[in-house]
């Protein structure tokens, strides 16, 4: 089976090189080209467009930043559309709003070729172990043709129904890691006020019911105020404000994530965007006057 790969950021390349390893024909396409010399040292080949990857592939896989890149892949001028047809399959992994993965998905099957998104959770390390979680909804045979693709690049896959339903999936994860890391700022913050030791509060959280691994992971960037990234801050707050979306279409409200969106959005605007989301914690903590 001969593979394509879209998107080669800190997801993408990390996925494809493991599906590499795993043996497979991988053809890469990246809109920044030199992002592509790494696979391609490793035995890629590279196309010139989204368009020329599908044209040579039976199966797309694509990993993209938001909404709008994931269209303008698929939509734009050389792009997945033009390409695509019978028995020609697309597998879109970009965390999108659900509305645009039906978009995607309906456009993509009128051109006669099948449709899956497959959203992930797990950040930049699961991607290099090949660990994450696969949240998968759209073409259910599809979805069974592309399992052995998802034990490489995941420790689990899910089926999750229509197409839309991987993506609402993947906001519920985002949204409440959001949420979570906001929270995590807010009480470093007030600990160090209280005079109390970042590394005490976190063996404390550490101990209890709210023990988790990314306090575990996160609570010591914070307190050192280093913020290497794995996921980027401007992508955190894609996923907080495409939540809002759907709460405002789904008519539930969602007080505490529009909160952390605000909070997200203080930090892109305070320059803190291509670092990672655990940052926002510098729009929260107050500098002592003393
Ligand atoms: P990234 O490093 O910022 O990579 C984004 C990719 O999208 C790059 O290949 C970029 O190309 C491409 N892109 C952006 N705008 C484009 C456009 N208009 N047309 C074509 N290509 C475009 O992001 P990432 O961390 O790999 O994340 C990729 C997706 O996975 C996002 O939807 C993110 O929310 C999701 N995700 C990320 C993580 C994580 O921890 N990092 C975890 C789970 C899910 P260029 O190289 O040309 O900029």
């Amino acid at each position: 089976m001969k593979i394509a790969f879209l998107g080669l950021g800190i997801m993408g390349k990390a996925m494809a090189t493991n599906l590499m390893a795993a043996g497979y024909d991988l053809r890469v396409w990246n809109r920044t080209a030199e992002r592509c010399e790494a696979l391609a040292a490793a035995g890629a080949s590279v196309a010139k467009s989204p368009a020329e990857a599908v044209a040579d592939a039976d199966l797309t896989l694509a990993m993209l930043a938001d909404p709008e890149a994931a269209a303008e892949v698929v939509f734009g001028d050389s792009g997945v559309l033009e390409a695509i047809g019978a028995g020609k399959a697309y597998i879109d992994m970009s965390t999108v709003d659900p509305q645009t993965a039906i978009v995607i998905g309906r456009e993509i099957e009128a051109a006669g070729g099948r449709f899956l998104e497959a959203p992930v959770s797990g950040s930049k390390k699961p991607a290099e172990d090949g660990t994450l979680v696969i949240l998968a909804a759209g073409e259910r045979a599809l979805y069974d043709e592309a399992v052995p693709l998802f034990e490489v690049m995941g420790k689990k896959h899910l089926y999750l129904g229509a197409t839309g339903q991987g993506a609402s999936m993947k906001l519920l994860v985002n949204m409440t890691m959001g949420g979570m890391m906001a929270l995590l700022g807010e009480a470093l913050a007030l600990g160090d006020r209280c005079e109390l030791k970042a590394e005490d509060i976190l063996e404390v959280f550490g101990a209890g019911a709210i023990a988790n691994p990314m306090f575990a992971l996160k609570g010591p960037k914070i307190a050192a105020d280093e913020h290497p990234t794995n996921f980027p801050l401007k992508h955190m707050q894609k996923d907080l404000r495409l939540a809002v979306g759907l709460g405002d279409e789904s008519d539930q409200p969602l007080p505490m994530v529009s909160t952390a969106n605000e909070l997200f959005k203080r930090a892109i605007a305070a320059g803190e965007a291509e670092l990672d989301f655990s940052a926002v914690a510098r729009v929260i903590a107050v500098k002592r006057q003393d």
